[in-house]
């Protein structure tokens, strides 16, 4: 029989969603079990760029300036279009290339320094949503809220719905590591780091070269059912950007923009990838798991001081909504760029334009929103456009049933 222990909070996931939210509510008074199957640091999949809006998402969660890990800086970015140049910019807003096992295991130990109390290296077992409550190893951790923040494949989900995400609405992505001496876009001292962006590198996707601290990351990802072969894709975005392709390669999924439409039950709510908060356009997620692990743990902390409990998801969607509109927006946008007969078009436009531009790379940084750019593209775009856009459904990928 596992001894029982109890808390106000259980958070599942002690990623970037599940650390932010942990840290919160500790710091909002909260007795907090920070669960991971992991012992921190561990590794995660992820090209770990880490951008304006995630640096202000991360002082909102955590109070503190900057987390303490070591990353390269690079305020030049240069942009490529289904095999065509856009263009380089530099002095844009910082964007910050971390490895992710330095950057989670700084945020892990963030939340622990706020009052969190760890439980890690065990996967749990037997979550039950209705307590709610989990085993881990002879342990039985119940608690008034649980938040389940354990990614994409997520067990809060599953034990909620049946399944973590609907296989038509998720992106997967295959990304390689490669030390300096390897890369031939490796920083010098001589040189200034330049982030690439390859927009179309997959199908309803794009890929990606990040500089490092220690080496490279490249990347490509996309809608899942649109390339059945990413391997492929991979293979080639390798060779056009002259990266050697005797590599070790991995894969994992990406809730691409299918944010689900009510992100958890009464007082088990889901935070970061788990509720598919990733930009369905840049495939930024680190930001977005930042907010709403911070918002998920506002919530419970609101639902438990006025004695409602079941109160915590109705309070956790109202403090969502503008990053469900944000996320809304982008939706709306990303036809323009991946339907073959709009594509052109638009990325004449967004290279004519150096206020799209620049609004899009301050949308990066997290100082304007895509409502404001989905608002200038309707003054500058022909109509024809949106009306495509709204008519023409069957050429997007997105068109499964809102998750539940
Ligand atoms: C190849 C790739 C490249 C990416 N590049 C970028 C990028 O450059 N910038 C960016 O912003 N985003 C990027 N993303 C997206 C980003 O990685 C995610 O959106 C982000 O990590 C989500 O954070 P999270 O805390 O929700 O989940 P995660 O970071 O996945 O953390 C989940 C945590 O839960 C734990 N866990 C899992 N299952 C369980 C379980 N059953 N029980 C207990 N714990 C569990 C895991 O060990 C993990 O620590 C990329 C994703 C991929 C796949």
């Amino acid at each position: 029989m596992p001894s029982p222990r109890r808390f106000d909070l259980i958070v599942v996931g002690a990623g970037p969603a599940g650390s932010a939210a942990a840290a919160t509510a500790a710091r909002a008074g909260l007795s907090v079990a920070l669960v991971d199957k992991c012992d921190f640091p561990r590794h995660k999949l992820c090209g770990g760029g880490f951008t304006g809006r995630a640096m202000k998402a991360f002082r909102a969660a955590f109070a503190q300036d900057a987390p303490e890990a070591p990353y390269l800086t690079a305020t030049s970015v240069s942009f490529g279009a289904f095999g065509r140049e856009i263009g380089r910019y530099d002095d844009v807003p910082p964007i910050h290339m971390a490895m992710r096992q330095t950057l989670d295991a700084a945020l892990f130990k963030a939340a622990t320094d706020a009052g969190a109390a760890p439980f890690t290296g065990t996967a749990p077992r037997d979550i039950d949503v209705s307590e709610p409550a989990l085993t881990l190893g002879d342990l039985r951790l119940s608690a008034t809220v649980m938040i389940g923040a354990d990614g994409v494949s997520s067990g809060v989900a599953r034990a909620l719905y049946g399944r973590p995400f609907h296989p038509k609405q998720i992106g997967f992505a295959l990304e390689a590591e490669f030390p300096p001496s390897t890369a031939p876009d490796a920083p010098t001292e001589a040189s200034d780091p330049v982030v690439r962006i390859d927009f179309g590198a997959a199908d309803w996707g794009y890929g990606w070269v990040f500089p490092k601290t220690c080496g490279t990351t490249v990347g490509v990802g996309g809608v899942h059912t649109r390339n059945p072969d990413m391997k492929a894709q991979m293979t080639r975005y390798l060779d056009g950007s002259g990266h050697p392709r005797d590599v070790r390669i991995k894969g994992q999924y990406l809730p691409f923009g299918a944010p689900r439409r009510v992100p958890g039950r009464n007082r088990v709510l889901l935070a970061g990838d788990a509720a598919g908060l990733v930009d369905p356009i840049t495939g930024e997620g680190i930001a977005y798991a930042l907010i709403s692990g911070r918002i998920a743990a506002e919530a419970a902390t609101a639902a438990l001081r006025a004695g409602a409990p079941d109160t915590a998801l109705a309070r956790y969607r109202k403090g969502l909504r503008p990053t469900y509109r944000a996320i809304g927006h982008a939706r709306l946008i990303r036809p323009l760029l991946f339907q073959p007969r709009l594509r052109d078009g638009f990325i004449a436009s967004f290279q004519r334009s150096e206020t799209l531009k620049h609004d899009y790379l301050r949308m990066l940084a997290g100082e304007t929103e895509y409502a404001d750019i989905s608002r200038k593209l309707v003054a500058r775009l022909p109509r024809h456009f949106w009306r495509a856009i709204t008519l023409s459904r069957s050429e997007r990928p997105d068109i499964a049933p809102p998750l539940p």
